[in-house]
């Protein structure tokens, strides 16, 4: 049930009536940071295993009334999405290639047994919100995007352990600023010893909160270590490249090619699929296969190995200086603006700027 049914949900509009004033907008708008001021509106759509989904909705933000057994409080059963509204010159918005969140959603979806949203629904939720609260879209120029949270969740009110048989889908956005002013600036790394992200037939490639609640802990020992992320790997052999808590990574050899994991415990990052369709239209030989930790230790000791960079929808590229463990320390290359990874960043924040010719067809 609510597979293909609810392609077509009219959505009904309740106008907030109280919106932020122009002047608290504005403010926002100057210095939004990331995830702490929410538009005007949010997208609500219901899903119950009698009526799949309906009741697709555009209502004021706010809290909800949510009763205290409802499963999701209790089996973390949650996914959720996270993309981009890009303003551009002309002062249209647009997205980046949603439907890959979309089909992500399903499959996230699918392992955590809830319901498939219906593609061209998820589409519309979210130009739902960002048509109503277009105004919350940061001006084109300045880096600055208006983040779109979809999420789902398990709402029934039980206490069994099963999949929920009520089911709450959701959209919010919030006004982010550029990530890192300079993105040159390289982030420290911490390599988890003692604790793994993902197993093999576990979560590792489903977006759901689990995995996020899983990476806190190690996250904090990476901030006592001086580090901004943590470097996750595999659960059975501890040798081999998972990611970072919330990106993926990318090394590029000294002939060019470009090196990446190759895991079923992985996140698929849209930016890493887009970095990797954009190199090869480029004509760059492409590796994605399994890496080990010792392969990029002596591939930048023996300078194989000449850049390193995490890609995710938040800081799109960003260099990885240092990746610290309590054995060695990599250090790798410095990178400056003619590097391959911010050529690549430039490439891809211009067309989803709309500075660049769009020549994938990845915006709309
Ligand atoms: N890995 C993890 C664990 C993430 O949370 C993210 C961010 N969604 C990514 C990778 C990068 O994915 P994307 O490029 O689609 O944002």
């Amino acid at each position: 049930a609510g597979r293909t049914e609810g392609a077509s949900l009219e959505f009904s509009i309740e106008r907030n009536p109280a919106p932020a004033s122009a002047e608290v907008r504005d403010a926002v708008l100057a210095d939004p940071g990331f995830g702490k001021h929410f538009t005007d509106h949010m997208v609500i759509i219901d899903w119950t295993v009698a009526d799949g989904w309906h009741d697709a909705r555009v209502v004021p933000y706010g809290p909800l009334q949510v009763d205290p057994s409802s499963a999701v409080f209790h089996y973390g059963q949650e996914i959720f999405e996270g993309l981009k509204a890009y303003r551009h010159g002309g002062g249209e918005v647009f997205g980046f290639r949603p439907e890959r969140n979309a089909q992500r959603l399903q499959n996230s979806a699918k392992r955590l047994a809830l319901p498939e949203l219906p593609e061209e629904l998820f589409l519309e939720s979210v130009r739902q919100l960002v048509q109503i609260d277009e105004q919350w879209v940061p001006a084109a120029g300045e880096g600055k995007t208006l983040y779109l949270r979809p999420f789902m969740i398990a709402f029934e009110n039980f206490l069994g352990v099963r999949a929920a048989q009520t089911v709450r889908y959701m959209v919010i956005a919030c006004p982010a600023g550029s990530y890192f002013s300079d993105p040159t600036r390289p982030v420290d790394i911490w390599l988890s010893q003692e604790y793994s992200r993902a197993g093999a037939g576990g979560t590792g490639a489903a977006k759901c909160g689990g995995n996020y609640a899983s990476s806190l802990l190690p996250q904090e020992e990476a901030y006592a270590n001086g580090c901004e992320q943590v470097l996750f790997l595999d659960s059975s052999e501890n040798r081999y490249l998972e990611e970072l808590g919330g990106m993926n990574i990318v090394l590029i050899k000294s002939d060019g090619t470009i090196l990446t994991p190759l895991s079923d415990s992985i996140l698929p990052g849209i930016t890493r699929d887009s970095v990797l369709e954009l190199c090869e239209r480029a004509g760059r030989r492409i590796e994605h296969r399994r890496i080990t930790i010792d392969e990029w230790r002596e591939g930048v000791a023996d300078g194989s190995i000449v850049e390193a960079f995490a890609c995710g929808t938040a800081a799109v590229i960003s260099p990885i200086g240092k990746v610290k463990s309590p054995d060695f320390t990599i250090e790798n290359p410095a990178v400056t603006a003619d590097s391959v990874s911010m050529r690549i960043r430039a490439e891809l924040t211009g067309i989803q700027n709309g500075e660049l010719p769009d020549l994938m067809g990845w915006t709309q």
